[in-house]
């Protein structure tokens, strides 16, 4: 069977983490999120890992070629051998030509770079509307989408409700300024190479899903042939 080698590109609040579980279960592949990458390079105390937790100690960025080494010595793992999801590597055009130039000394390639899609209006409206209570972050609301019962209170303690300052519009909207600068140049090396797939990530999530599984089923037909 065919390498399934995938990227998720997307603004924030376009749902990529819930594609991603959803890939995970359909085949079975390692989600490779840059967040957790570095916390668990950091926590095994790798060389790479040292160097990272030297920047973040001090709370700078970290480099692009530590951060490039990580995702390279990630996927060199065992269980990224029959392809893996990548989300929040490459940010940058450099690292995704690392990542190309590296894929290509191990002998692989990319299958495909996701890009769900979603509207600015729409990405402010989803994560403006968040309420977290304040006793128990893991209750979480929306105004729009699923309201508590009363204004401002929390259905399972009475507690209040509150917005995170990350989900403060202002916030929210100078996310997506980065985001674009970033992220925009991404898709479109990945659209020249002729792999950038989009979806309509306005779209419910299971209709995205769905998309996504027939795209991926169409590139393995393509392969073998
Ligand atoms: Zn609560």
């Amino acid at each position: 069977m065919s390498e399934l080698n995938l990227i998720l590109l997307g603004p924030p609040g376009a749902g990529k983490g819930t594609q991603a579980q959803r890939l995970v279960e359909d085949f079975r592949l390692p989600y490779v999120a840059t967040g957790e990458m570095l916390r668990d390079a950091v926590r095994q105390g790798t060389e790479l890992g040292k160097e990272a937790s030297k920047y973040m100690h001090n709370g700078d960025l970290v480099p692009d070629d530590v951060i490039i080494g990580l995702a390279v010595e990630r996927i060199k793992q065992p269980d990224c051998a029959d392809g893996f999801i990548l989300d929040g590597f490459p940010r940058t055009v450099d690292q995704a030509r690392a990542l190309d130039e590296a894929l290509e000394r191990m002998g692989r390639k990319l299958t495909a770079a996701l890009f769900v899609d979603v509207p600015d209006e729409e990405v402010v409206r989803r994560i403006s509307g968040r309420r977290q209570c304040v006793k128990n972050e893991q209750h979480v609301y929306h105004v729009e989408f699923d309201p508590p019962k009363h204004d401002e209170v929390c259905d399972q303690d009475g507690a209040r409700l509150i917005q995170r300052d990350d989900d403060k519009p202002e916030t929210v909207k100078h996310r997506l300024v980065v985001y674009h600068e970033q992220t925009e140049p991404v898709i479109g090396y990945y659209e020249e190479r002729g792999i950038l797939r989009r979806f309509d990530g306005a779209r419910s999530p299971t209709e995205v899903h769905d998309h996504i599984r027939a795209t991926l089923a169409t590139l393995r037909l393509e392969e073998d042939l």
